[in-house]
């Protein structure tokens, strides 16, 4: 379905959860995150009422987020029965890979095609300090088991200046090696750390940065490619990204709607508003569900002013909402 702007909107980003097994410094503050009651997640088989509803709005993609998506029990069979809805033609997840060494088989198994992999650092100690503790072999091993399942693999990692600025030539080096699609994200200010600014690097930036050591080619965005800007080091084997939600946002080409964990439905992530669900989910009427992602879809507004004016939007976590 088109939004009022004339959008297409057919990629629904799902977050299962809004616990995780790390605490990166970006996405939650140190301190007073407390995860929601399970008995305020929804269940799955709700989620996937909201999907088949979502489908018949023209939603053909679903990307399985969270907190970390691989921590709720019974996310496997989960993902076999949303890969099996009528109408889903893709379903991809993003992970922060701690737990993919195990579950990689399971996962494509499941239906899943597509893997983003966050990963901020090839660094140990830099991924700790980053991650607030987490273990960077385990995220490696993960990243080979699901190599060897044959998923296709996204890196996504977020530029942040004085902490891991000085690896963007490394991580677009792999894709030397790798087929991996490795992208760089602008930091955004979130949960309004006081020196957000200081921390940002823009893709301009990142882009000068890689340009100083690779002689890069622009090529063509490919289908549900969404914001990244791709580019190829001649002869390397993966593909490297920029993606600019602060120095240049891509409002205008934004396919997406979001679930949170808790069923609220947000057409934006850097706008407040969003729609409960759990009323429409508990009236056991589809219709009503129907309509509410009807409603959800025709507000998306036009685009985001967080650059602008971070205080038009209420400081969160990422991991509240799903990335
Ligand atoms: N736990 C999973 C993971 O880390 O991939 C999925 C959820 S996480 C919230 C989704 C994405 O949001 C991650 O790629 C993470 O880097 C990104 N993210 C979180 N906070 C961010 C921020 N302040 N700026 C940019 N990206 C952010
Ligand atoms: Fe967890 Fe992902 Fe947020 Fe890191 S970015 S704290 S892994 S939800």
């Amino acid at each position: 379905m088109k939004d009022s702007y004339g959008r297409t909107i057919n990629y629904l980003r799902l977050s299962i959860t809004d616990r995780c097994n790390l605490r990166c410094c970006y996405c939650m503050p140190a301190e007073g995150v407390t995860a929601k009651n399970c008995d305020e997640i929804l269940r799955y088989g709700d989620m996937l009422r909201i999907v088949e509803a979502a489908v018949t709005l023209g939603i053909r993609k679903v990307r399985v987020t969270g907190g970390e998506p691989l921590v709720r029990k019974g996310v496997i069979p989960f993902l076999h029965r949303l890969s099996g809805t009528a109408g889903i033609e893709e379903v991809a997840l993003t992970t922060n890979g701690l737990l993919l060494d195990g579950m990689a088989g399971d996962l494509r198994r499941a239906g899943v095609s597509r893997l983003n992999v966050s990963l901020d650092s090839l660094e140990r100690e830099t991924f700790a300090k980053i991650t607030r503790g987490g273990d960077l072999e385990k995220v490696k091993s993960g990243l080979v088991a699901a190599e060897e399942e044959g998923l296709k693999i996204k890196l996504n990692m977020v530029v942040m200046r004085g902490l891991n600025d000085h690896e963007v030539v490394p991580f677009a080096a792999l894709t030397l090696e790798k087929p991996w699609s490795v992208r760089f994200i602008e930091y955004m200010p979130t949960i309004r750390e006081p020196q957000w600014r200081d921390r940002i690097v823009t893709g301009a930036e990142v882009l000068g940065q890689l340009e100083g050591h690779f002689a890069l080619q622009t090529i063509s965005s490919g289908r549900y490619c969404g914001p990244a800007k791709p580019y190829r080091i001649p002869g390397a084997r993966g593909t490297v990204g920029i993606i600019t939600p602060m120095s240049e946002h891509f409002c205008g080409d934004c396919n997406r709607i979001r679930i949170t964990s808790t069923g609220q439905a947000k057409s934006c992530l850097l706008n407040d508003m969003a729609l409960d669900l759990t009323p429409c989910l508990r009236s056991g009427d589809e219709n009503l569900l129907r309509n509410a992602l009807r409603d959800v879809i025709d507000g998306k507004p036009r685009q985001h002013r967080i650059a602008e004016n971070p205080q038009l939007c209420a400081a969160f976590s990422m991991a509240k909402i799903g990335g």
